[in-house]
């Protein structure tokens, strides 16, 4: 991504539930930044369980044209995951991934101190693989002599876990304390996370990465003990990268460790298109109430742009957004306050 754009085309996939509530507040941090990014140009688009009810499809062939042809990046909501299977239902989520390539889920996991000089308690990034493991949805169900069978199986490939685990090194690469945790359960399932955990420590020494990564020091862990680990010292870790089902576990249980999973962004990043998405999901016990909480759509925006290499944008959105946390008088329920969706936007585009 070069930051020299004239102007930036951001797609916009707000699905379901509270989707439909906080990517407004997305896009409006994105249009205060005025002139610090190139000018935005917002393409709404269709996505989500809603919109497979009103016209049979739940990923429109067109949303993923609009985005590949036209967006340089996108932010995407949530969608409602029915818990019975739908017959030709599936996940838009979970296509977007595949179609665009988008191969890493980046969840960056911080909370922020009383005081604006201190270190954060938990300042740790989760770097989710984002296309296989038990993702690949290949479930079967037999019945045998002695009842039901269900089998799924795990995908881990050499490449996958070679890229994202090149991402996590990266990533660790441009924090100050240039840590990675590998995290697998290579005790147990020995040939899959065995796969993963080798192919993510061989990566500082192949060839085209010319020691590049020399800085960066490398840990691993059994994902039983670094959830262990991470509920009693959040502090130890600093960027952690893990096969898709541990990440997305591990990434909800740090958003407890922070308050509340209304408060934690992500990308989804492949090599040419970057997706902004706040980690939780379409919430439906809160929608309607205007009480669901912006700010992880808001940061979901930030870090989309600090992707696309606009850091000053990010830095002034993240910071209106600590300040609104800091001072504590606009928060959601979720929080502990009693604002209201709209009171907390309106207090962090203020701020911006
Ligand atoms: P989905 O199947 O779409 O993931 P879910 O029922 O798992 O839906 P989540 O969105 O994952 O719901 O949320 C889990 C819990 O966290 C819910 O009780 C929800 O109300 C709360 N929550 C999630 N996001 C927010 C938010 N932005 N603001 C306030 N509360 C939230
Ligand atoms: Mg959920």
């Amino acid at each position: 991504a070069s930051p020299t754009r004239q102007s930036l085309k951001i797609g916009l996939i707000p699905g379901d539930g509270i989707g439909v509530e906080v990517i407004p507040a997305a896009k409006a941090a994105i249009v205060a930044l005025g002139s610090d990014i190139p000018k935005p140009d917002f393409v709404d688009l269709d996505a989500g369980f809603e919109c497979f009810t009103r016209t049979g499809v739940a990923l429109p062939e067109e949303t993923v044209r609009v985005l590949e042809e036209e967006c340089d990046c996108a932010i995407f909501g949530a969608v409602s995951s029915p818990t019975r299977r739908v017959v030709g239902y599936s996940s838009p989520i979970v296509g977007l991934r595949k179609r665009l390539d988008l191969y890493a889920n980046v969840r960056p996991v911080t909370s922020v101190a009383a005081d604006p000089n201190e270190k954060p308690d938990v300042d740790l990034v989760v770097v989710r693989e984002n296309t296989e493991c038990l993702y690949v949805k290949q479930e079967e169900l037999k019945h045998t002599e002695n009842g039901k069978e269900a089998r799924a199986t795990r995908l881990i490939t050499e490449r996958a876990s070679r890229r994202i685990g090149q991402m996590a090194f990266d990533i660790a690469l441009g924090r100050p304390r240039k840590h990675l945790t590998v995290i697998h359960k290579s005790n147990v399932l020995s040939v899959t996370d065995g796969l993963f955990r080798e192919t993510v420590r061989e990566v500082p020494t192949l060839p085209e990465v010319n020691g590049k990564y020399n800085d960066v020091q490398v840990a691993e862990q059994i994902v039983d003990s670094a959830v262990y680990r991470l509920f009693r010292e959040p502090q130890i870790y600093d960027v952690m990268v893990a096969p898709n089902l541990y990440g997305d576990i591990l990434s909800d249980a740090a958003a407890a460790l922070v308050g509340s999973l209304g408060l934690v962004p992500s990308v989804n990043a492949g090599d040419k298109f970057i997706m902004g998405e706040p980690v939780h999901g379409s919430a439906p016990d809160i929608l309607g109430l205007d009480i669901a909480n912006p700010l992880a759509s808001i940061r979901s925006a930030a870090l989309m742009l600090r992707f696309l290499g606009y850091v000053k944008g990010a830095d002034r959105i993240d910071r209106a957004v600590d300040e609104v946390i800091r001072e504590g008088t606009v928060l959601t329920p979720d929080l502990g306050g009693k604002g209201k969706t709209s009171e907390v936007v309106e207090a962090v585009l203020k701020k911006i």
